[in-house]
């Protein structure tokens, strides 16, 4: 997926830890543009906080019924300096990208794209014929790569299988990293973890933390109590570094994303779909997408014109700390 939006915020992120207690971060919804644009909630970046580890990125979207609709359809565009987590609740989504990819995800694979230097894709809903549902929900996430990777060959990913921990009552699929032993096979280039995990109706369970991470919890489907708060569908909560274990539970059935990883303690700048280390680096991406430069190369196979980014700012894209406390 990619972010559409005509004007795109500039968003920094890297610094000291500074705030300590659990925070409630309400989704913002935006457009993913089009004529029959779908709408994503979007809770990083957020006003209060850009990042938690290396991910600095969630929209949330769904569930829609896509029944006369073309779905999900985000044409060819770029990204440099993160990698993209696309990881389903419901539908189909077709993956097309600049080495030749082209992957169709289902709800509990994982499609990884680590876009380091430079890559483009799309990302769509399958034609009628082709789908397996109606429906379609989701989240789309990005990782920043850290600087020592931040420049690396552009690879894609695609898991079928991941493990899955169960913990009395919560079930967790682990996406990326690792929790209680269980080692997702996905290439992380930070210590950080991702996992899917639901809950029964009246379910209840403690599930492993790294101490050292920070976390956030994204109630995908239903409401869920985190920590002794209630996190409402859409919202993600944040969980500073410390405890070994975090208690979910739920009265109706129910869905969440974990995600966590050591605080980021580099200074990036975020804009539009690129992630790099400062103004200048994003120009020249910029610049390179815009003369269709090699760099991000052809994606074969869309069925339509590329994606063009948005004029920059009139003022310096300025690496900022990663909170804005
Ligand atoms: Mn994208």
């Amino acid at each position: 997926m990619s972010n559409l939006e005509q004007r795109p915020t500039e968003t920094s992120a890297g610094g000291a830890t500074v705030d300590d207690s659990p925070e409630l971060l309400g989704p913002r919804e935006v457009p993913l543009g089009g004529p029959r644009a779908m709408t994503v909630r979007r809770t990083l970046p957020h006003r209060d906080r850009r990042m938690v580890g290396a991910w600095c990125f969630v929209d949330h979207y769904g569930p829609h019924d896509l029944t006369g609709t073309t779905g999900m359809d985000v044409p060819p565009h770029p990204h440099t300096g993160l990698q993209t987590v696309s990881w389903l609740s419901e539908g189909d989504v077709l993956h097309r990208d600049t080495l030749g990819s082209e992957q169709m995800i289902a709800p509990g694979q994982l499609n990884l794209m680590t876009a380091g230097r430079g890559i483009a894709h799309s990302e769509e809903t399958p034609a009628p014929a082709q789908r397996t549902t109606q429906r379609l929900a989701g989240v789309q996430l990005w990782v920043a790569l850290p600087s020592a990777s931040r420049d690396v060959d552009p690879h894609f990913e695609h898991h079928s299988s991941l493990p899955v921990l169960d913990v009395g009552g919560v079930r967790a699929q682990v996406v990326i990293g690792s929790m209680d032993g269980a080692q997702s096979p996905a290439r992380a280039y930070s210590p950080l973890v991702g996992a899917d995990v639901t809950l029964d109706a009246d379910g209840a369970g403690l599930l492993p933390l790294e101490a050292s991470f920070e976390h956030a919890v994204l109630a995908m489907e239903g409401d869920i109590e985190v920590a002794g708060r209630t996190v409402r569908f859409g919202e993600l909560l944040y969980l500073p570094p410390g405890p070994r274990d975090v208690a979910l539970s739920a009265h109706a059935p129910a869905r969440a994303l974990l995600i966590g990883g050591e605080p980021f303690d580099e200074h990036i700048v975020m804009w539009w779909n690129f992630v790099g280390t400062d103004h200048d680096a994003i120009v020249e991406a910029r610049r390179q997408w815009e003369a269709q430069d090699e760099r991000f190369g052809t994606v074969h196979g869309y069925d339509g014109p590329w994606l063009q980014a948005p004029e920059l700012p009139n003022s310096r894209l300025k690496a900022r700390g990663r909170t804005r406390h």
